[in-house]
């Protein structure tokens, strides 16, 4: 049981797949909230604003929390494989993130855009970028590929299509092998 990474574009529902990990024993943790409790320290007051930071504050922040997170053990880690930035999609695994991490699994929960879209719109407690949503899982797939490739780690895709969510979290639990 080692660090599984899971990732998917804001509203395509990884949290929701990964919740059934806990029954396994893993503990999850978030990124974003790990990111956001130092960016809170420095007056960033949603976090859904984190985004919008200056790159390198973004990774200054991203650093931190990929440190704090390497020091849990075995964890499943709630995150992102790219951010959209006003300067262009970031990696969420630069090589000294997934380096720290060690994932033995990058997972990408991916959906169709239309039901992507459907789900964010449902979402009123988040702020969602109007954004090409099949462009930005394409770049997913590279970054996860480019971070798998430094550390060795296996790449799984799981499908969260509508009102199958149970077939997902059936994927997600054959990932980590249980
Ligand atoms: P989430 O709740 O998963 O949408 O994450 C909230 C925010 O945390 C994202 O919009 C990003 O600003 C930030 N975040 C999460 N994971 C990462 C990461 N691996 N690298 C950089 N920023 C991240
Ligand atoms: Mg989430």
């Amino acid at each position: 049981m080692g660090v599984v990474v899971v990732t998917g574009v804001p509203g395509v529902g990884k949290s929701t797949v990964m919740g059934a990990a806990e029954e396994y024993g893993y503990k999850i943790v978030n990124f974003g909230t790990t990111m956001f409790e130092e960016a809170q320290n420095e007056g960033v007051s949603d976090r859904d604003d984190m985004r919008k930071l200056a790159v390198e504050d973004q990774q200054r922040l991203q650093k931190q929390a990929g440190e704090k997170i390497s020091q849990m053990g075995n964890v499943v880690v709630d995150t992102h494989a790219s951010i959209l930035t006003p300067s262009g999609y970031m990696p969420g695994l630069p090589e000294w993130t997934v380096r720290a991490l060690n994932p033995d699994i990058i997972v990408l929960v991916e959906a169709t855009p239309e039901e992507i879209e459907g789900r964010r719109n449902k979402d009123a407690t988040r702020v969602r970028d109007k954004d090409d949503i099949g462009l930005h899982q394409s770049v997913n797939r590279e970054y996860a590929a480019t971070a798998a490739v430094i550390t060795g780690s296996t790449v799984a895709i799981v499908e969260n299509h509508d009102n199958q969510v149970d077939v997902a979290v059936e994927q997600f639990r054959k990932i980590l092998g249980k």
